[in-house]
């Protein structure tokens, strides 16, 4: 018997870990120091009460016999792929609702939908990175080539002549950098992959902050991505769903390879590895589609970014260059050369616990990822206390 040795070349991720430690460390030295954390990257609200209701709901119809459901659908109940469709169309995204394949979340089908792809692709993902990207290939026994992101192409790459990429990743809003692509970028991935026949993977699980209307929400705003992209959602940070898991990934019909269309090959490794999403859950998932859910949820949202727009304000009044914030719940602040040192400053002399840049690649040392997940609060005992920090 042999293991699966791609498993032995993952790195390890101490990043969470070693926060957990130092805080915990700081904790025994300072008993009673409220401790801020600008770190969560998980909601901390409640489920609005359009999805409450719903869950409610649908878990009285599973315990009468006349309305008792068993397994649903592999690509989810239509009423939820038909919600989802409509979600689309209020942003001025075109997808199919036969398109459309409900998921436990963003992350399962991330590394699900690789099942389809050959074992020789080269992977291109973004550095820095949401960590999932790299380490799905790693235990597949892929190499991932690097997208830098940096300052001077604000975070959001374009295909550089010498990429030769077969399987692209692209999140926007980004984890961690909090950029969002304009159109025009997007379509220069779009006609890259297009012109090369790769597959675009599109993470938009942050859609939902996006409040410039110009920028894109979805792959599909973009002409042309119907013939090259897969675009993987989730409820989870739109409505508070990181618990309650439900999301869906969209394989439309007019993604051809080698003659073959993706979606079928979806379709088959889906209903050989998996039995659906429960019908409980897809229910309350319709709800926060529905407009009173959309309005409950955007409410729950706003109240996220105001936190946002809390740090921003005295980021900017002490000089400090950041970037997101604006249409994504991560600010990436510039800390200078170590940010491992800057997470022992902020700790140190306010209290206030972020991510290190360098716990998402080598291009994100130097930044300091803050989330707007927090209470209100929580924001505005941060900003006094940064108010106080000396950040040279
Ligand atoms: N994609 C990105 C970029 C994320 O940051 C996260 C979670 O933090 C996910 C996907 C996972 O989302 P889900 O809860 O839907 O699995």
């Amino acid at each position: 018997m042999k293991l699966n040795e791609n498993y032995f070349k993952l790195k390890d991720s101490y990043l969470f870990h070693t926060i957990a430690l130092k805080v915990e460390k700081r904790r025994k030295e300072r008993p009673g120091e409220k401790i801020i954390s600008l770190g969560i990257g998980d909601t901390t609200r409640p489920l609005c009460v359009a999805a409450a209701d719903a869950l409610r709901a649908a878990a009285d119809e599973m315990s009468v016999k006349e309305t008792y459901k068993g397994y649903g659908p592999y690509e989810g109940y239509d009423f939820l792929r038909e919600s989802v469709a409509d979600y689309y169309e209020t942003f001025g995204a075109n997808v199919d609702s036969g398109d459309v394949f409900i998921s436990s979340g963003a992350k399962d089908d991330i590394s699900n939908i690789l099942d389809v792809f050959g074992a020789d692709n080269v992977v291109a993902a973004p550095n820095p990175v949401y960590p999932v990207y790299v380490d799905t290939n790693v235990m597949l026994g892929r190499e991932t080539t690097y997208i830098e992101g940096n300052e001077a192409n604000g975070f959001t790459p374009t295909p550089s002549a010498r990429l030769d990429a077969d399987i692209i990743y692209i999140c926007s809003p980004n984890n961690p950098t909090g950029a969002v692509y304009t159109k025009d970028k997007l379509k220069r991935w779009v006609d890259y992959a297009n012109e090369r026949g790769a597959v675009i993977l599109f993470d938009a699980a942050y859609e939902a902050f996006i409040r410039d209307r110009s920028l894109p929400r979805s792959v599909y705003e973009i002409d042309g991505a119907e013939r090259c992209a897969v675009e993987l959602c989730s409820l989870s940070k739109t409505a508070g769903f990181t618990g309650v898991r439900c999301g869906w990934t969209v394989v439309p019909k007019t993604l051809e390879r080698g003659g073959v269309k993706l979606k079928d090959l979806w379709l088959r490794r889906q209903s050989t590895k998996f039995n659906g999403v429960s019908y409980v859950i897809q229910r309350a998932a319709a709800a926060v589609l529905a407009e009173e859910g959309l309005r409950q949820t955007r409410a729950d949202i706003d109240e996220y970014m105001k936190n946002g727009e809390i740090i921003a304000k005295v980021l900017r009044e002490k000089g400090v260059k950041f970037f997101g914030g604006e249409n994504s719940p991560y600010i990436w602040l510039k800390c200078g050369a170590s940010s491992w040192d800057f997470f022992d400053m902020l700790l140190d002399k306010a209290g206030i616990v972020g991510t290190p840049g360098a716990g998402f690649g080598s291009a994100g040392e130097g930044y300091f990822r803050l989330t707007v997940f927090g209470s209100g609060e929580d924001a505005l005992e941060a900003a006094e206390r940064l108010k106080k920090v000396d950040f040279q």
